[in-house]
């Protein structure tokens, strides 16, 4: 990491606008010429960076821009924050929606994929735009949060769906809202009774950790209770600011969960990997997800075949606390939802017992218990538990190569809108 005073750009910058982050946000690198004063370019580099500008936008907080090695081509923040030529080629299997979220929502900026869960995106503005963003159709067209008659919409959906018992709060970054438009948004959803737990997705602590002043916390905490999920990419991401900002978040009671993408060139590989997870657990956020990258357009550069993945998880498993080690999933295209994919540990049965494997290899048995199940009604909720099977033809028909096609009826019997 540069002190801001190395970059021409901020050479002005006071230390109290440097941790403002309105300044932060106000100066951010949006241009190929401001780029130029953070790292060195090329004349082609410029070129195919500004070509990429006219399709994709750029936006790098200062703070963010200071942690690129200017020097390293392969530097995992630039990567994640400055345009590649790369972006401009279409993948082959690349998709305008990859997780299939229109046919789920009933108006756009809500979704209600599972019957329980619904997520509401608040604002399409983010602080520092990802090159590997699985929603950027959407993120940054306006770089404005949404109209409170639009928010109130929301609410109002949920409050007329009391199945709805947790509320996903993204965006863009919902963070990057006012704390008088985020407490707007929280305090109608608590007024909800039905709404158990609200959840926020926010990349803040890791580009902007600023952003997480004393004043926001506590207006969180009047909330409770209010999950977070973060998204660190990179062990270098987990700087002393940041690590700052999760403890300010930690201290206030919310807890606090890592969705990290996995990325060709930035952490595909164990020892990354592991180095992450084990700083997040030092700063009290537990490794939550590891996502396999989407097919969102221009990011097909970044994907990794999913046996990367695999291989991480088993090099995590068994190998270190329990607690560092996300599930591994791929949110499918065309709107399935997240799937775990797992090492398969678990072999078979043999002679009455079940064959396992662990991490290092070893075989272990383990008898199954003499009394026989019996199949029908449960003696502790009289039910048959018949509803969370998967029913066996979903996803099987034939024609159905990419993604669930529309009517196909889910495992819970309903039917995908
Ligand atoms: C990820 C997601 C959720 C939440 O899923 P969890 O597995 O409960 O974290 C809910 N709705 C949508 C549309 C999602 O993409
Ligand atoms: S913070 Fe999230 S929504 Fe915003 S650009 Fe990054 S990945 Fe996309």
């Amino acid at each position: 990491m540069r002190a801001h005073r190395e970059v021409a750009l901020w050479r002005d910058a006071t230390d109290a606008q440097w941790a403002d982050w309105r300044w932060q946000v106000a100066n951010r690198v949006q241009t190929v010429g401001q780029l130029r004063h953070v790292m060195p370019l090329s004349a082609s580099e410029a070129t195919a960076i500004g070509q990429c500008l006219t399709r994709f936008r750029m936006a790098v907080t200062p703070y963010f821009a200071s942690l690129i090695d200017p020097h390293d081509p392969d530097c995992p923040i630039r990567k994640q924050a400055v345009p590649s030529p790369a972006e401009l080629q279409r993948g082959p299997a690349d998709l305008d929606d990859p997780l299939g979220e229109k046919p789920q929502s009933p108006f756009p900026n809500l979704t209600h994929r599972y019957p329980d869960r619904a997520l509401m995106l608040i604002t399409d503005m983010c602080a520092t735009y990802c090159r590997h963003c699985t929603r950027r159709r959407l993120v940054g067209a306006t770089d404005r949060a949404m109209s409170k008659g639009h928010i109130d919409r929301c609410v109002n959906y949920i409050r007329a769906n009391r199945e709805v018992r947790d509320v996903l709060v993204s965006g863009g970054d919902p963070l990057l809202c006012s704390d008088q438009g985020l407490e707007h948004v929280l305090s109608s959803l608590r007024a909800v009774p039905h709404v158990e737990i609200i959840r926020i997705g926010t990349r803040a602590p890791v580009v902007l950790p600023q952003r997480i002043t004393p004043e926001l916390t506590r207006m969180i905490a009047r909330y409770h209770p209010v999950w977070i999920n973060v998204q660190f990419n990179h062990p270098r991401e987990l700087t002393a600011d940041a690590v700052a900002a999760l403890g300010r978040l930690a201290d206030a009671g919310v807890p606090l969960g890592n969705q990290t993408v996995l990325l060709r060139g930035v952490n595909d590989c164990p020892h990354v990997m592991r180095e992450l997870v084990h700083g997040l657990l030092k700063a009290r956020v537990r490794p939550y997800y590891l996502y396999q990258c989407d097919l969102a357009v221009g990011i097909d550069h970044f994907r990794t075949p999913i046996s990367r993945g695999l291989e991480i998880i088993e090099a995590l498993r068994g190998h270190t606390s329990g607690l560092a080690v996300p599930t591994f999933v791929v949110d499918a295209p065309g709107g399935g939802g997240k799937i775990p994919v797992m090492p398969q540990y678990f072999l078979g049965y043999a002679g009455g017992r079940a064959m396992l494997r662990n991490h290092d290899g070893s075989l272990c048995y383990y008898p199954e218990p003499a009394a026989k199940e019996t199949p029908g009604v449960c003696p502790l909720c009289h039910g048959t538990h018949r509803e969370f099977m998967p029913q066996p033809a979903y996803g099987l028909q034939p024609g159905a190569s990419s993604g669930v096609a529309p009517g196909v009826a889910l495992g819970h019997g309903r039917l995908v809108r």
